[in-house]
């Protein structure tokens, strides 16, 4: 073990400080400089209220009970006539008190819906712990600072709502082009039937143009009066 000499300690003490001022500063100027955080990151839990069925299985599952709904029931009316009136869920609170929510992340992981999602805001700290419960109108407010979710692998499968879709457009591209396509038949069909009797009609090809005014017995007949010999005149003498 080396001996401590007089003055050891400052020296170390100096070689550190020497160390440190070479270093490049980590110190992050907040809040007058926003973080950067990793996209991952568990700050606040958003709630997307249109994708929420009322279906509870978030607060079921959630190991500390800190979320709490409420809803009641509406009857729809039938889609078409004679169908049967539905009863849907209508949701009328969504509470999460993260004073004592843990950030597992198991609400979300459960969520069959995709109603809930992480959000990187961490600013809401408060100085009175009831006021850590927050609603519905609060919780969809974090929902705009959801991150986009990151950009498919090129490599990866089509994820089959994609194809779903895609096949979706082209069928329905496919009836629309069938449509058009018959419409126009019949409007050729229509102009066809209209112009008829006027194209092909009688006055066409008909008496009038090879009838017997133009190789009947004027023409060509036995009326002559070179060589023929007319019944009607006297023989000279
Ligand atoms: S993150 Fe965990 S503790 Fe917090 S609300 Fe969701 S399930 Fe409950
Ligand atoms: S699990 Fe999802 S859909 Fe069901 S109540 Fe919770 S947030 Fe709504």
């Amino acid at each position: 073990m080396p001996a401590n000499f007089p003055g050891s300690g400052l020296a170390k003490g100096l070689a550190v400080t020497l160390r440190t001022l070479t270093r490049k500063t980590v110190t992050e100027q907040y809040p007058d400089v926003q973080p950067e955080l990793p996209p991952r990151t568990r700050g606040v839990i958003g709630l997307f209220e249109e994708n929420c069925t009322v279906c509870m299985l978030c607060a079921r599952e959630c190991p500390d009970w800190c979320i709490y709904i409420d809803s009641h029931k509406e009857t729809v009316p039938p889609a078409a006539p004679g169908g049967r009136e539905r009863s849907r869920n209508v949701l009328d609170r969504f509470a999460i008190d993260f004073s004592l929510c843990m950030y597992c992340g198991i609400c979300i992981e459960v969520c069959p819906f995709d109603a809930l999602f992480w959000s990187p805001e961490f600013e809401y700290a408060e100085t009175d712990i009831r006021e850590l419960t927050h609603e519905r109108d609060k919780l969809r407010e974090w929902m705009w600072t959801v991150p986009s979710p990151p950009a498919l692998d090129p490599a990866a499968e089509e994820p089959k709502e994609l194809a779903a879709a895609r096949k979706a457009a082209e069928k329905l591209e496919a009836e629309k082009l069938a449509a058009e396509k018959l419409e126009a038949e019949k409007l050729e069909a229509e102009k066809q039937a209209a112009a008829g009797p006027e194209g092909s009609g009688p006055e066409g090809s008909g008496p009038e143009s090879s009838g017997p005014e133009g190789s009947g017995p004027e023409g060509s007949g036995s009326d002559s009066s070179g060589s023929g010999s007319r019944s009607g005149e006297e023989p000279t003498a």
